[in-house]
């Protein structure tokens, strides 16, 4: 099986799942006060510690929830929930996952104002742009790293930068999670007040995200009740799926550079492959604003669940666009200025340090096969 769809879900790793069964032992709730629930609380820790590091920020400013879905509602509706009656305008881009856009069409049904910043020609987003969008009005940035459906990497850091200079009162929201342990991560560099990670897309498991909430900033909690987390997010911890978030980041965290530089060389031999077939249009760009972990690209006379369903059959998984959007057309991609039909065409790829040069070879002779029969069948 050659699996390159690592930004739908990665494999859990070594450590989370050694990590999972520890903690199914110490199966104790953290907040019991006997043995089995502070050895249960000190698994907790140890994950908030290794989170907290890697972000560069303090223990008690990383809150645990479900996913990375739930970090960016908690963060956007709980800015609303606490400023709206001052600040009624959100700033965000047209490039965002649906975690974040939908959150945004909800806040506008609300009667919120939400400025939608789009890409220039080339898929580059200007921090110009969101710099004149933001006003004394606006209660919120929103925007995300690194973009799923195409691997750009936005300019968060510049442009949180610049607003914390002219409106030190906007908060700041990432949503990280295609750029976590893939590239350097700090909400200090980056000028976050909030940014929102994800389990499963860092070789840990689905069910558990992490917010880091920064110190001082108080919105009200997205799930009350026993109040866990620091009354932040109620609800009982899954032990098991934080100690093995941790334990990944604590993993990874060391390897950022080299598996940058080794998926580089993977995205630099299939886009030389590729670029040689006059029927592939490939959509991600391959300068320093993109993350070589994601290429997007279209095969121009199969449509993606064709193809997608043609590679399945050669145990090569890949996914149609993004996986989010399960066969929906892809608004992102045409926000990208890639015609519909290439978006109805195209292919997301995206790669994980197991891959070799070997899956690459093997899935452009698969797409050449493709276009051979299939193509040829219309
Ligand atoms: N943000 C981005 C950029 C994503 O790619 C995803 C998942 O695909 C999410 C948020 C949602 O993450 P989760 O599945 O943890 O809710």
């Amino acid at each position: 099986m050659i699996y390159l769809d690592n930004s739908a879900t990665t494999k859990p790793c070594k450590q989370a799942v050694e990590g999972f069964l520890k903690a199914c032992e110490d199966f104790g709730n953290p907040s019991s006060l006997h043995k089995l629930g502070l050895n249960a609380e000190q698994l907790v820790e140890n994950a908030r510690e290794n989170i907290a590091n890697s972000l560069g920020c303090k223990s008690e400013e990383i809150y645990f929830t479900s996913c990375a879905t739930e970090s960016s509602n908690t963060a956007i509706f709980g800015t609303a929930q606490k400023l709206g009656k001052r600040k009624k305008r959100f700033v965000t881009t047209t490039i965002e996952h649906p975690a974040t856009a939908r959150a945004m069409d909800l806040l506008e049904e609300k009667g919120f104002e939400v400025v939608r910043i789009a890409p220039y020609e080339k898929g580059e987003i200007s921090y110009r742009d969101i710099l004149d969008a933001v006003d004394e009005n606006t209660a919120m940035v929103s925007m995300m790293l690194v973009n799923n459906e195409t691997g750009y990497i936005l300019p968060v850091q510049k442009t949180f930068e610049k607003i914390k200079k002219r409106f030190p009162d906007v908060l700041t929201h990432c949503d990280a999670v295609q750029g976590y342990m893939k590239m350097p991560v700090n909400v200090n560099r980056l000028c976050c007040d909030f940014l929102s990670v994800s389990g499963h897309k860092i070789h840990a498991f689905k069910g558990v995200g992490a917010l880091y909430i920064k110190k001082g900033l108080h919105i009200p909690p997205f799930i009350v009740g026993g109040g866990q987390e620091n009354g932040q997010r109620s609800g009982t911890e899954s032990v098991p799926l934080i100690y093995s978030m941790g334990l990944a980041v604590q993993y990874l965290n060391n390897s950022i550079n080299q598996r940058f530089e080794y998926i580089n060389g993977l995205k630099s031999a299939l886009v030389e492959k590729l670029s040689n077939l006059d029927f592939v249009h490939i959509n991600s760009g391959v300068g320093e604003d993109f993350l070589p972990y994601v290429v997007s690209f279209a095969v121009e006379k199969i449509k993606s669940e064709v193809l997608l369903h043609y590679l399945e059959s050669k145990e090569i998984y890949v996914s149609s666009g993004s996986a989010c959007s399960k066969g929906k057309k892809s608004g992102v991609l045409s926000e990208f200025k890639i015609p519909d039909k290439l978006a109805d065409s195209t292919i997301r790829i995206s790669f994980c340090s197991e891959n070799i040069i070997e899956d690459v070879e093997k899935l452009v002779q698969e797409i050449i096969n493709a276009n051979n029969t299939l193509a040829k069948l219309k």
